[in-house]
């Protein structure tokens, strides 16, 4: 580890230190209950991060990288993570700071899109290395376009089906007044619904 940090790796503390994306990752960490320590390249490791988002083993904000677990841990069952998240604080840096976060939500869509995958089309995490990331490089298939249009089809299905279940004139009135209940295709949807929001939930 080196003692003394190179000119550009000081003037990159410095910039992210300015650009507020820093001093925003030592905000999290304190928060989050983690503890600090120093890392190599000006980096700051802040280990046992206790928040259960983002399921990451580690990521990045400003020169502070962030993990559940410590940093030597990882790097043992991930040779490079730390070189990759060093490469994300300097993209950090070229990106001004914090929009970082919008910049990497939107290339992780996009890559979602393309490949079914948030990383593997994502320009930032290509450029900090998908493999010693920990990420397998996945095929462009548009996959996430596939899957978004499956689910439009299969929406539009079910309200033409709907429609052709209605009785002219709408929903017949029940003994009691109420409307008819709801087919049962749709609440077999929307109880399918509430399961995926529960399971999120469940392992969030
Ligand atoms: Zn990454």
């Amino acid at each position: 580890m080196p003692t003394s940090l190179s000119l550009a790796l000081r003037a990159r503390r410095r910039g992210n230190w300015l650009n507020l994306s820093t001093p925003a990752g030592l905000l999290v960490a304190r928060a989050a209950g983690a503890r600090l320590r120093r890392g190599p390249w000006g980096l700051v490791f802040a280990e046992g991060y206790r928040w259960p988002i983002p399921r990451a083993g580690a990521f990045t904000i400003g020169n502070v990288v962030l993990t559940p677990s410590t940093m030597d841990a990882l790097e043992r069952l991930q040779p490079g993570v730390t070189a990759h998240e060093n490469e994300h604080a300097w993209q950090y840096l070229w990106l001004l700071g914090l929009p970082f976060l919008p910049v990497y939500a939107a290339l992780s869509g996009w890559s979602w899109l393309r490949t079914g995958d948030p990383a593997s089309a994502n320009l930032l995490e290509r450029q900090a290395g998908l493999g010693i990331g920990g990420y397998t490089e996945r095929p462009v298939t548009n996959a996430g376009m596939k899957r978004l249009r499956d689910l439009a089809r299969r929406r539009r299905r079910a309200s033409h089906l709907d429609r052709r279940a209605q009785p002219p004139g709408g929903p017949l009135p029940l003994p009691g007044g109420a409307l008819t209940p709801q087919p049962l295709h749709q609440q077999r949807v929307v109880g399918k619904g509430l399961g995926v929001s529960m399971r999120l939930l469940s392992t969030w």
